[in-house]
């Protein structure tokens, strides 16, 4: 698999500017925060809503979206469980790197694999990975549908749609779970603004 360990003779190279002076620079702290949840639970809404209001206070974060990763970085995978767990995992190597840059990367995948979003917060340090459960209930992701795909999936013209054919397996211990179908959009960013800003990291 695409994986596998191919260069060899490679060696990293530490550079002289450090994380914290990049930090110091931004006054903030690099975080990666992982939205995952259902199709139509809101991640990508939420997370454009969560972009402004940290732009807003000149804080530095970017958006990194399931759609538009697989029209670059990631357009030669599909769909199967092992295209899914390369996606993810190439998500989490990009998140990585703005994460070290000091950005405050949001990401928004369905990620429905437990192990592979497990592997990304242990490729993080302590404290740089908080995921967040974006949760809503089949039915409503259904009567949304903003890009129906849910309709196509019952139609039997996608297969293996997370939530239909394919499982959806919620995180156990997330940091922030999100109720869609109780809080407002607005209401969720502004959750995950006080969370980054109690953890400290709307600072350098
Ligand atoms: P995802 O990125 O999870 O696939 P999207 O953000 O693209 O989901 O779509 C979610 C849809 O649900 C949008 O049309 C959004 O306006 C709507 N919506 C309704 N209520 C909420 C809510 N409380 N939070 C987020 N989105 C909501």
């Amino acid at each position: 698999m695409a994986t596998a360990v191919k260069a060899t003779n490679v060696t990293w190279h530490e550079g002289t500017v450090t994380r914290g002076e990049r930090e110091r620079l931004l006054n903030q702290k690099g975080v990666t925060v992982w939205m995952t949840g259902l199709s139509a639970s809101g991640k990508s809404t939420i997370a454009c809503i969560l972009e402004q209001m940290l732009l807003h206070r000149k804080k530095h974060a970017y958006r990194l979206d399931g759609d538009n990763i697989r029209h670059g970085l990631n357009k030669n995978l599909g769909f199967s469980a092992e295209d899914r767990a390369e996606n993810i995992r190439r998500i989490g190597e990009v998140a990585k790197l703005f994460t070290d840059a000091g950005v405050i990367a949001i990401t928004s995948f369905i990620s429905p694999y437990r192990k592979d979003r497990d592997a990304v917060r242990a490729n993080l340090k302590p404290g740089e990975f908080i995921e967040i459960y974006v949760k809503v209930s089949l039915e409503t992701a259904e009567q949304r549908d903003p890009k129906g795909l849910y309709k196509k999936a019952r139609a039997g013209q996608l297969k293996g749609f997370t939530g239909i054919d394919d499982p959806y397996e919620a995180p156990e211990k997330p940091e922030i779970v999100i109720d869609t179908e109780e809080a407002s959009a607005e209401a969720a960013a502004q959750q995950i603004l006080d969370y980054l800003e109690k953890g400290g990291y709307l600072k350098a």
